[in-house]
């Protein structure tokens, strides 16, 4: 089998087992899969993996106990929980201590043309959804946790800090509670693409040192994001921590304490709601996508994704021939939700 392998080194290899399917998983041939800022880091180091990568992915079920599954096009939650320690007992399966993770920690990813997944984690992706804009349900999901763990009222202020995929998608569902809401990035085409949908926008550079909000939702993937969300925060407000990263981020508790400021770290989300707001319209994601590759071409999509300033970068599986797109800027006018 055909995937990406990384052992200290990201490499294309094309004698990969076929994965096995325990009992009650599913054996899914990958359709397309999107790069992530985390992918990224793991390559930097994070996590400590060894394996395939990635786990933004949409697939079909090719084998499963149960034939209700078999041939449905899926996406799938990655965290893999065992269901019968302590945490698991407590519904905080998201915890779970012997979870394995795909494409993160003992479950090969989605950089290949099979998985596997649990049952239990899939979830059937509606035809109205084209699979380009399936493969952000994953990182939608996480923005959409979110909204689970912060009431955001319509009077609050909140800033989304970072205009990277995570940072963008973000903003969009911060945007549904109707909030008075400001996004906070360092490049132009990007901004752009939240103002043309209504978004208010900022550079970094341009902001004034007054500005103040009740939430602040840190995205951008840099170590230094956390000062910039310590700055904006009022007192007694909250920190949204996204980004996940290799370095440490210097951190002056006392100031936390002071001013009485909450930080809440915010992984995995709910899929349900993400892939509603997909068919419904309310997250753009066309705009998102910047270049597509086949597999094969898995290195060079990790090094285009790499560059600064890129956006989604999505791998397709051969056996899937597109759309006939071949690439973002191809898709013309056309909503791809
Ligand atoms: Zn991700
Ligand atoms: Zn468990």
């Amino acid at each position: 089998m055909l995937g990406l392998y990384f052992d200290g080194t990201l490499r294309l290899k094309d004698d990969l087992p076929m994965p096995e399917p325990g009992p009650g998983e599913a054996l899914i041939k990958v359709i397309a899969a999107g790069i992530c800022h985390t992918d990224l880091e793991i390559v930097r180091g994070y996590m400590d993996y060894e394996g395939i990568l990635g786990h933004e992915f949409v697939g079909v079920v090719e084998r499963a106990d149960d034939p209700f599954w078999v041939g449905k096009r899926v996406v799938g939650e990655i965290n893999c929980p065992c269901y019968s320690c302590e945490l698991c007992v407590e519904g905080k399966h998201h915890h779970c201590p012997n979870r394995t993770i795909l494409g993160m920690k003992g479950r090969q990813g989605a950089f290949a043309e099979y998985i596997t997944l649990p049952l239990a984690n899939l979830h059937v992706v509606p035809d109205a959804l084209p699979r380009y804009a399936a493969v952000f349900v994953e990182p939608l999901a996480a923005c959409f946790r979110i909204l689970e763990q912060v009431h955001i009222k319509p009077d609050m202020s909140v800033a989304v800090l970072g205009d990277g995929k995570l940072g963008l998608l973000a903003a969009q569902v911060m945007r549904l509670p109707g909030c008075n809401l400001l996004a906070v990035g360092k490049h132009d085409h990007k901004l752009h693409i939240l103002d043309r949908m209504g978004i208010r926008t900022t550079k970094e550079s341009e902001l004034s040192g007054n500005e103040c909000f009740d939430v602040v939702v840190e995205c951008t993937g840099r170590p230094e994001g956390f000062e910039l969300a310590r700055r904006l925060v009022r007192p007694s407000g909250v920190i949204v921590q996204k980004s996940t990263y290799v370095g440490q981020v210097d951190v002056d508790i006392s100031s936390l304490v002071v001013d009485e400021v909450t930080v809440v770290g915010s992984r995995c989300g709910p899929f349900e709601p993400a892939i509603k707001a997909l068919v419904r319209g309310l997250v753009n994601v066309q705009d998102l996508i910047d270049r597509r590759f086949q597999l094969e071409m898995g290195l060079q999509a990790f090094e285009y994704a790499s560059k600064e300033g890129s956006l989604k970068v999505i791998l397709e599986t051969r056996s899937f021939p597109s759309e006939g797109l071949s690439y973002a800027g191809e898709l013309g006018d056309q909503p791809v939700v």
